[in-house]
């Protein structure tokens, strides 16, 4: 059976590079009918963020990415954190010891730094020279019964290459020279990295780890490891890494990497995986617009291609406007948008007025909560004047006096009734129907930006719009107060 994880460690916020990777996991398991998991990497005790976890975990159950095992669901091979799991790196380190493939090492840090310069000087780029593995076992044995601190490394080759196989490039060869004695298990008893991703990799039965570019220099040591324990060792596939428009690696320092952010400015989850898929992925008929099941069907790794995908927040803006308009349906919107409005304090009244404001809204936003901003005043009475609005106020006040009139007279506001009346107020005084609208639309929204004016009056309906002509004037003669 296929089985897949991602490995985050809680760090910081969840990032978009967790859901790159985490979108890619998930479809190769459920493409082969298989099993996805989430393991905790939480070994290192000085990047811990208290939080981080759970707004992984919440980032992935946002975004759909469900999974079949982890720190929150369980499973048959946890507990799905590795600080859980501590025993389990020392009883292995330990196996690695007595097979004599790995050492114990208890240079001090100063000696550490020092042997690390030297070898620099030297030319020679790892940081540590083996010289603990002279020391007799007996004796590396006694110094830590009694107490002193010290690590253990792999026993790595001295001459010789490692060759990786990596699916999606074929075989790379690494000269054992470059691979250093990594340690394995911390003067704390914590694991490295290294030691822990390969026993929990092999313990939860990974059978294809899929991860980003940056961990393939890893991968010789963790394929040493394999074969240090003697076990088969998974296949390894490398995605690269997110881009920057401009080339630079996506970061804090060019673009946003938050998917807080993201779902923060409304956008859609199905939007931003959707997008993420394209980085690297494409269908094979071209489309940009997929779902995550289409996505399944249609996958296959000779559809990835390796050269940097770059990641544009414009062209995903662009992508959540398609899916506000064109994937979803109208309801769905709607209730996409309820908890923006509430978080902006706004009232929405009935389920129909807001799907009507939405209907005419749709082509004018892309993320929730730019609707929220363009449309405050179908919601809100006390709606500010934009600068331009009260210009067109004050130019078109006397228009707007005779046009409150002839509204008032209007037995309703169906758009055909209003577009005549307007149309032959405007000519009965030879008016450009422009110079009618802006100041109507200035007053009734405090916006020149705006849907077509018959929807507009039709939705707010005849009381609401009179009432808002009313405080438009008031507004006009506190401008004029103020001169
Ligand atoms: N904990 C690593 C990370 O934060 C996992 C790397 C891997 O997938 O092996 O990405």
């Amino acid at each position: 059976m296929v089985k897949t994880r991602i490995a985050p460690s809680p760090t910081g916020y969840p990032h978009v590079g967790t859901a790159y990777i985490g979108i890619f996991s998930y479809v190769w398991a459920r493409k082969n009918g298989g099993r996805f998991i989430v393991r905790i990497e939480d070994t290192d005790q000085n990047r811990y963020v208290e939080g981080a976890e759970e707004g992984i975990l919440r980032a992935l159950k946002w975004l759909g990415l469900d999974y079949d095992e982890g720190p929150d669901v369980g499973g048959p091979n946890g507990p799905y954190r590795q600080s859980e799991r501590l025993e389990l790196y020392r009883r292995h380190a330990q196996e690695l010891l007595d097979k004599g493939l790995a050492y114990r090492a208890f240079e001090t840090p100063e000696e550490l730094a020092a042997i690390r310069e030297e070898l620099q000087r030297k030319g020679l780029g790892y940081g540590y020279d083996g010289r603990a593995r002279k020391i007799p076992r007996a004796e590396a044995e006694a110094r830590a019964a009694a107490g002193e601190p010290h690590v253990i490394r792999l026993k790595t080759p001295e001459s010789g290459s490692v060759m990786v196989h990596d699916e999606l490039r074929g075989a790379i060869e690494f000269s054992s020279r470059e691979i250093p004695d990594v340690v394995l298990l911390k003067s704390d008893g914590y694991p490295t990295y290294h030691l822990a991703v390969v026993v929990d990799d092999h313990l939860m039965e990974v059978t294809d780890v899929i991860r980003g570019e940056d961990w393939l220099v890893s991968t010789p040591i963790q394929k040493l490891l394999y074969q240090a324990f003697g076990w088969d060792e998974p296949k390894w596939y490398h995605l690269p890494l997110l881009r920057a428009p401009g080339g630079a690696k996506l970061s804090k320092r060019t673009g946003h990497t938050s998917i807080d952010y993201y779902r923060e400015e409304g956008f859609l989850p199905e939007a931003l995986v959707n997008y993420l898929s394209t980085m690297g992925f494409s269908m094979p008929d071209e489309r940009e617009i997929f779902s995550l099941e289409e996505m399944i069907a249609a996958f296959s790794w000779d559809r990835v291609s390796l050269g940097g995908p770059v990641f544009d927040e414009e062209k995903l803006r662009w992508m959540n406007g398609k899916y506000v308009r064109e994937v979803l349906n109208l309801e769905e919107v709607c209730d996409r948008l309820k908890p923006f409005l509430q978080s902006a304090g706004l009232e929405w009244g009935t389920d129909e007025y807001l799907c009507q404001v939405v209907t005419v809204m749709r082509p004018r936003f892309e993320t929730l909560k730019e609707f929220v901003e363009k449309a405050r005043y179908f919601f809100d009475e006390n709606y500010p004047f934009a600068p331009k609005a009260e210009r067109e106020l004050r130019k078109g006040a006397e228009t707007l006096r005779e046009l409150k009139e002839l509204l008032a007279g209007l037995p309703d506001f169906a758009p055909e009734r209003t577009e005549e009346a307007i149309t032959a107020f405007a000519a009965a005084r030879d008016l450009k129907l422009r110079k009618v609208m802006q100041p109507l639309r200035a007053a009734i929204t405090g916006s020149l930006a705006t849907p077509g004016m018959y929807e507009l009056l039709e939705i707010l309906g005849k009381e609401r719009v009179m009432k808002r002509l009313e405080r438009a004037f008031a507004h006009l003669r506190e401008l004029e107060g103020d001169q």
